[in-house]
C-alpha cells in the first residue's frame, strides 16, 4: 500500500488516536493492522509477563521507550550478517560525530555505561599498562570534580571506575580542588530538574575552569531531549564528553546510548571497552543490532519534526481532557516541567476527593492492577497521564480506563 493510500486509509480505523503520532506510529499501526495474520508466537503470555501501557515517562524499570519502526528495521535487517565490531563501532561513530557536529562518538551501552568510559577514557588515556590496571591504578586514589548538589544515583558509575568524587560547593572550591590527581570533573545537567538547588557553578564557568587546568569536563544530559537542540548545546559549551541515553525520548534501543566529544578521550574510551577481552567496560557489550539501531534512531530523532510531534502530545492531552472533564469537580492542567531534563507535556487531573472518593495512589494502583495494565503517577488528589510514551492506539484505552475509576469513585 502506498503511503497517501495508507494514510487516506486511516480515517476509516476504529482507532481514534491513530492521527496523532508521528508517520513512523502510523506505520506501526498500519502494518499490524495490516497483516492479516497475527504474531505467531505471544512472548508476554509464553511467560506471563504482563504487557503495560507506559502512561508516565522514560523509566528502565518500564524498559524504557518503545524503538521507532525504522529502529526496529535497523535491527533486523542487520541480524543476517557478521561484522568486524571494531569497524562498525568506527564507521557508526563517525557518521553519529558528524551528524551531532562533534570530533568522534561512539555507541555506549546507555549513558550509564557511557559514565563508566568516558571516565575510564579519562584515568587511562591510550596507556594499554593503565587499561589493565582499572578499576585500582598504581599511585594515589584518582580524583573527579563534582558539585555538592550534583551528586546522584549515577555517579556509581563514574565511581566503578575506582576514582574518589571530589564535591565543591562553588567556583573557587573547585579551583582549589584540582590537584595532580584530578582526572575529570563531572556535570549533571539534570540536577536542578531532580529538584536540586540552581547550579552554582554554571555550565559555561565550569568549562572555562576545567579548560584553564586542562581538565577533562564531562557532562551527563542523559534524559535531555527534547528539545533535539540539546544534542548539540554542550559540545558547543565545550564540554570534552557529552552522554545521552539511547532509549529515552531518542527511541532508540533502551540498551543503547551515545558518548561523544573530544576524538582522544572517545579513542580511549573504545579502548576500554568491548570487544577488547579485559578492560574495564568489557561487561557493558553492546550487540552488532543495536549499534546499527542507535544510529538509525539518532537519524530519525534528528529529521523529524518536532514542532509536529509537540503539537501530537498537545492533541493527545486534548483528547483525554474531552473525554473526562464532565467528571465532577475534575481539573486538567498541562504540565511541562522547566527542564533540561524530561522536557515535555503530560496531563494533570485532579479533583476535589470529598465528591470523587479515590486517592491519586489508590487510582495509579487500580491502573496497574487492570487490564490492560496502564502505569500513571498519582498522588494526593491527582493523577499525572505522560502520553507521549503511548501507542496511538492506547490514548483512547488510557482515557477510558481513568473515565471509568474516577466515575465510580463518585459519590
Ligand atoms: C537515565 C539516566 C542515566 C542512565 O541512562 P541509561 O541510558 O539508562 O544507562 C544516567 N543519567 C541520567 C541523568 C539519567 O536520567
Amino acid at each position: 500500500m502506498k503511503r497517501r493510500q495508507a494514510i487516506k486509509n486511516l480515517s476509516i480505523l476504529p482507532v481514534a488516536g491513530v492521527a496523532m503520532g508521528g508517520f513512523s506510529q502510523i506505520d506501526s499501526v498500519l502494518s499490524t493492522k495490516e497483516k492479516a495474520s497475527p504474531p505467531k508466537r505471544d512472548f508476554f503470555k509464553e511467560l506471563g509477563v504482563i504487557p503495560r501501557i507506559n502512561a508516565g515517562a522514560t523509566m528502565t524499570y518500564l524498559s524504557g521507550s518503545l524503538m521507532m519502526p525504522e529502529v526496529l528495521e535497523a535491527i533486523n535487517s542487520t541480524s543476517h550478517d557478521f561484522a568486524n565490531m571494531y569497524e562498525l563501532q568506527d564507521k557508526a561513530g563517525a557518521k553519529i560525530a558528524e551528524m551531532l557536529q562533534c570530533e568522534a562518538a561512539m555507541v555506549t551501552s546507555g549513558a550509564a555505561g557511557a559514565l563508566v568510559l568516558g571516565t575510564a577514557a579519562c584515568i587511562t588515556g591510550k596507556d594499554p599498562e593503565l587499561i589493565r590496571s582499572l578499576p585500582n591504578p598504581p599511585g594515589p586514589q584518582r580524583e573527579v570534580i563534582i558539585q555538592k548538589t550534583h551528586r546522584y544515583v549515577f555517579d556509581q558509575s563514574v565511581r566503578n571506575t575506582g576514582v574518589r568524587l571530589v564535591e565543591v560547593e562553588d567556583a573557587g572550591h573547585m579551583e582549589r580542588s584540582i590537584n595532580e590527581s584530578t582526572v575529570m570533573a563531572l556535570f549533571f545537567n539534570g540536577a536542578e530538574s531532580w529538584g536540586g538547588p540552581p547550579d552554582k557553578i554554571k555550565h559555561e564557568e565550569f568549562v572555562e575552569i576545567c579548560k584553564r587546568h586542562k581538565i577533562p569536563s564531562f557532562i551527563d544530559a542523559a534524559a535531555d531531549v527534547p528539545p533535539v537542540e540539546n544534542l548539540f548545546k554542550y559540545q558547543k559549551i565545550g564540554f570534552d564528553l557529552v552522554t545521552f541515553s539511547g532509549g529515552k525520548m531518542i527511541m532508540g534501543p533502551q540498551s543503547a546510548g551515545l558518548l561523544f566529544g573530544r576524538k582522544d578521550l572517545i579513542e580511549a574510551a573504545k579502548l576500554n571497552n568491548s570487544p577488547h577481552e579485559c578492560p574495564i567496560g568489557r561487561p557493558q557489550k553492546v550487540n552488532k543490532e543495536e549499534i546499527f539501531g542507535m544510529y538509525a534512531a539518532l537519524k530519525i530523532y534528528l529529521e523529524k519534526d518536532h514542532k509536529k510531534e509537540w503539537q501530537g502530545w498537545l492533541d493527545r492531552i486534548s483528547s483525554i481532557v474531552s473525554k473526562i472533564e464532565k467528571i465532577p469537580t475534575i481539573k486538567t492542567e498541562t504540565v511541562i516541567p522547566k527542564g533540561p531534563a524530561n522536557v515535555f507535556p503530560s496531563l494533570r487531573v485532579s479533583w476535589d476527593q470529598s465528591k470523587v472518593k479515590i486517592s491519586g495512589q489508590d487510582i495509579s494502583k487500580a491502573l496497574e492492577e487492570g487490564t490492560p495494565s496502564i502505569i500513571a503517577g498519582g498522588r494526593g488528589n491527582s493523577l499525572n497521564i505522560g502520553v507521549v510514551l503511548l501507542r496511538p492506539d492506547q490514548v483512547d484505552v488510557v482515557a477510558g480506563r481513568v473515565r471509568e475509576i474516577l466515575q465510580k469513585a463518585v459519590v
